[in-house]
């Protein structure tokens, strides 16, 4: 045995599960790291570092439906990068939102995956993270099976920044962060709630993004 296996901590691969020896990355085996589905598309629309796709899906289920807090940990840092090199500008301060779960959703889940994931990229890049801004007004049916038109229509309205909270928003810069960007109903919502609020700015950041290649 090398001596090294003594005192060296196991880590396990958050996307495999497979155990992680002498690893430099602490959350991912050099096979999960080679093999991660860099997104190489720019949009306009949002950001996100990754296709969703292997191994990077896995690690979201994962977040999503474990609470698996070492999967935000390990996935901050690709949100944290593409913030720095395509959405921070050197005059604008940005306040980070995580997109709401709908208070039902979270009484049974007890934790808001998009929340984990804020407070993990809001700690890279020392941004305050705000998830008393925006609230869900109501609870959405599953949207798995519709087209991007009545996905679109079944989030309009679904998220509303609380009076009290409107002047907190108002003239703010917010980075949105949520798990998947898959047509956009989701984080539109959002963004529109918040522009009526008055924010100025308002940048979607997700891990992936669903794509059609
Ligand atoms: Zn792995």
């Amino acid at each position: 045995m090398n001596p090294v296996d003594w005192w060296l901590p196991n880590y396990t691969c958050q996307a495999c599960g497979k155990e992680i020896q002498y690893s430099d990355n602490q959350y991912l085996c050099s096979q999960c790291m080679n093999n991660l589905p860099i997104m190489q598309e720019a949009t306009t629309t949002h950001y996100a570092p990754f296709r969703y796709a292997e191994p990077v899906r896995s690690m979201i289920l994962s977040l999503k439906y474990n609470d698996n807090g070492l999967v935000a940990k390990a996935l901050a840092p690709y949100l944290a990068a593409i913030y720095l090199h395509c959405i921070k500008q050197a005059d604008k301060t940005f306040i980070i939102v995580p997109v709401p779960l709908a208070k039902s959703r979270f009484r049974e889940r007890g934790f808001n995956q998009s929340l984990l994931l804020a407070r993990e990229v809001a700690e890279y890049l020392t941004l305050p993270v705000r998830d008393d801004l925006l609230v869900r007004t109501r609870k959405t049916v599953i949207q798995k099976h519709m087209d991007a038109a009545t996905r679109a229509q079944n989030m309009q309205g679904a998220f509303t920044v609380p009076l009290e909270k409107v002047a907190n928003v108002r003239g703010q810069n917010v980075l949105l962060i949520d798990d998947v960007y898959t047509t956009g109903a989701t984080t539109g919502a959002c963004k529109d709630a918040l522009r009526a609020a008055g924010a100025a700015d308002v940048q979607i950041l997700t891990v992936a993004a669903v794509t059609d290649f």
